[in-house]
């Protein structure tokens, strides 16, 4: 126990390896480069670019490409008309934003727990949560993994929900041989740093229905009912608007690298599920943690590498493993409190701990470990080596 870096022994790390972190290359310097030389810096053909080649990678009709993954949701909650008195199921294992956006357009997020093993949206929860207010579901693709989708769409269809995927976690995954993005009536994402590709900040929706993609153009967009290009075609300054809308819009500048990102995006997901896979073989044999079960219809993004400490394994909680982590200089991170755990929702919808008993049991036994695309083998040799050494220590 003395050798742990948290009491004063050597760290596995001198630099703190983070959990996550984006991967920019020389292409993408010169892609943005381009970007900055050229007419536009937003607003310009970048963006429908992005959208055709991000759509036709997912095997969509239609891409939106909106200003961050947090908006891309308040966007399809306007899409989908929630209104004041709407309910819209969440699950409560996930980022506070997939919560949030149903409040933002004045509805009622309905808090559902996940399932233990995968914490994925768990759809008996949800089927017991249904009311003849219900508009929608949205179901969060945790950590990678693809939720169970053919039970979710049964569901919406025999009571007229809507299917919502926010699949950040999940680029690049597939559900029984479809892929990501194309599993919900829409698909949410985010191309922030951490996750599978990087607009700086940035979002997209996916859908097959070509009305809700033009009120999601309309809506980033103030609500304009004639986009600037069409105007320029038509010679006019004319334009009416017909609903509130916001500037919700991404710039050429970062279309143009989101073009170049996804270019590597197959590549770069199988650096990841490689990673993965060496942290799957060497967890099989070290007592104190446990990593999330991966159901065998489906391939994960992975997003995240979520581990549980096993208390009945070692002396010591969640807390410890934690910190102790931190001094071998290995970046933990915690995904993710609980949504019906946090002050806002006790105060706006009267939640409170004991609603959902999985994720509050997860929750205070979950570690995200370091997972990323540039990570060499041995970082992710440096991460086995700490964990060995701290379940060892403290078993
Ligand atoms: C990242 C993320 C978001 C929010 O995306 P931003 O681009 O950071 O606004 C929403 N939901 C989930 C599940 C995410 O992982």
């Amino acid at each position: 126990m003395s050798d742990l870096a948290i009491n004063g022994g050597t760290p596995v790390r001198e630099a703190m390896l983070p959990y996550g972190k984006q991967t920019i290359e020389q292409d993408d310097i010169e892609a943005v480069t381009n970007a900055l030389q050229s007419d536009f810096l937003t607003t310009g053909p970048e963006i429908s670019a992005f959208e055709k080649e991000f759509a036709s990678f997912v095997g969509t009709a239609e891409g939106v490409a909106v200003s961050n993954g947090t908006v891309s949701l308040h966007t399809i909650m306007n899409a989908i008309d929630v209104q004041p008195g709407d309910e819209v199921i969440v699950p409560t294992m996930t980022f506070i934003a997939t919560a949030n956006s149903v409040l933002m357009q004045g509805g009622t997020p309905v808090i559902a727990d996940v399932q233990p093993g995968t914490l994925l949206l768990d759809p008996t929860d949800v089927e017991k949560k249904i009311t003849d207010k219900t508009k929608a579901v949205v179901a969060v693709d945790y950590a990678g993994q693809p939720c169970d989708y053919d039970e979710l769409r049964a569901l919406c269809d025999k009571h007229n929900l809507v299917l919502i995927d926010d699949a950040p976690h999940a680029l690049g995954g597939t559900y029984k041989g479809k892929s990501v993005g194309t599993l919900a009536d829409l698909n949410s994402f985010s191309f922030h740093p951490v996750k599978a590709i990087t607009t700086g900040e940035g979002g997209m929706i996916t859908t097959d229905n070509a009305d809700f993609a033009e009120r999601m153009r309309k809506f980033r967009n103030h609500g304009i009912s004639k986009t600037a290009e069409q105007r320029q075609s038509q010679d006019t300054w004319e334009y009416e608007i017909h609903d509130l809308g916001y500037n919700y819009r991404l710039t050429d500048v970062q279309c143009a690298l989101g073009r170049s990102q996804l270019k590597k995006l197959p590549q770069w997901v199988a650096r990841r599920q490689e990673i993965a896979a060496k942290y799957d073989e060497a967890f099989a044999n070290i007592s104190g943690v446990t990593p999330l079960t991966q159901k065998e219809d489906r391939t994960s993004g992975r997003h995240l590498y979520v581990v549980l400490v096993d208390p009945d394994v070692l002396s010591v909680g969640r807390k410890e493993v934690f910190e102790a982590l931190r001094a071998e200089g290995i970046g933990v991170n915690v995904h993710y409190i609980p949504v019906h755990m946090q002050d806002l929702y006790k105060k706006k919808l009267g939640t409170k701990e004991g609603m959902c008993p999985v994720a509050e049991d997860a929750y205070s036994r979950m570690i995200t470990l370091p997972l990323f695309t540039k990570m060499t083998d041995e970082d992710a040799s440096d991460v086995i080596k700490a964990v060995e050494k701290i379940c060892a220590a403290y078993s």
